[in-house]
């Protein structure tokens, strides 16, 4: 395949170039700030071998007891409203509440956005119940080549999440993939990758790369290297321009963002937001889609839109909470 063999040749700079154009091309100038939320701290799998939560499930005695509190989640999506931001999706929960508290949540959410929402909470089941206020259902494939995902994601085979996701395509809503660079994949397996996103025809993918975290068996090992991370996401956006892509990266890697930008990135995820929001390191993200010649949605370092706007008055010592921790970081970095 053409692309594979350019980035076996390390020919980087090429695709990012012809990435950049199709991506102002197709989606414009405008970047997305991206922000998953947790409905729980539990994973009724916990086993994946590069995942935190593989390292807590015995910690964890009844899922209910891993639940946030509902007004918090509500909280959350009513300051990323105020902010601009994107809710990447609503994650995990399955197993610590129900389908229709899910459901119920993401309706409460959708009333206070006006935009539907992603989920992204495992292998279900149950996707009919779910209606308007549902976006679409992402799959965490995490690695394509099919052998390799089953020896790191051991109870979640890449067969289920297709099937969840045509179930999910029949149904109308969108569909999303994510995917962890770093884990031991190849170049050459960036043909599994392709193979997915066409026959599902998949709308959207989030990139992230390896955060090793301790007490896994990738707790020594590195992220991906930067170039090789720009040259898959441009590879992928060339081949697909009209796909929607979501790139994470880590607050100690802030500078890979321009690169992955000008290689296709239509949207920033994986930020500690309210540790970022309105420091130095929120502000180096706004410089980063700067120097790409992009323009910003929404804000990193604007503390006037986080005090903006009406919500509920059971939500507002969550948000207050939430502001407070923003002012104390900002304070810290000062
Ligand atoms: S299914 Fe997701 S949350 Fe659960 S262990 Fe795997 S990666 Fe972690």
């Amino acid at each position: 395949m053409q692309l594979i063999k350019k980035l076996e040749e390390f020919k980087i700079l090429d695709l990012m170039e012809k990435a950049n154009k199709i991506t102002l091309q197709e989606h414009g100038p405008h970047i997305t700030l991206e922000r998953a939320i947790f409905l729980s701290w539990w994973c009724d799998k916990g086993d994946c071998a590069f995942c935190y939560m593989s390292t807590q499930k015995s910690n964890i005695e009844n899922p209910k007891t891993a639940r946030r509190k509902v007004n918090a989640i509500l909280a959350e999506a009513e300051l990323c409203r105020r902010m601009g931001w994107n809710i990447e999706f609503l994650s995990g929960g399955y197993g610590s509440f129900s389908t229709s508290e899910i459901k119920s949540i993401a309706h409460k959410i959708y009333d206070i956005t006006k935009k539907p929402v992603w989920l992204n909470i495992g292998i279900t089941q149950d996707i009919e119940k779910y209606g308007e206020e549902i976006e679409g259902i992402t799959g965490a494939v995490e690695m394509a080549n099919p052998e390799k995902q089953k020896k790191v994601c051991p109870s979640k085979s890449i067969e289920e999440i297709s099937n969840m996701l045509e179930i999910a395509g029949g149904l109308g809503f969108k569909k999303a993939i994510t995917i962890i660079l770093g884990l031991g994949e190849t170049i050459s397996d960036l043909k599994y990758l392709f193979e997915i996103i066409h026959d599902l025809k998949i709308d959207r993918i989030i990139f992230y790369s390896l955060n090793a975290h301790q007490n896994t068996p990738f707790e020594n090992y590195p992220q991906p290297a930067s170039l090789y991370y720009a040259g898959v996401v441009a590879a992928t956006r060339i081949k697909f321009p009209k796909l929607e892509i979501i790139c994470g990266t880590w607050v100690d890697n802030l500078a890979n963002m321009g690169p992955l930008i000008l290689s296709g990135a239509n949207g920033l995820t994986k930020f500690p937001l309210f540790k970022m929001f309105g420091t130095a390191y929120g502000k180096r993200v706004e410089e980063e889609v700067y120097w790409s010649g992009r323009k910003l949605k929404g804000t990193f370092t604007d503390f006037d839109r986080l005090s903006q706007g009406f919500s509920e008055e059971k939500l507002e010592p969550y948000i207050k909470r939430y502001i407070d921790k923003c002012l104390k970081n900002k304070s810290i970095n000062e």
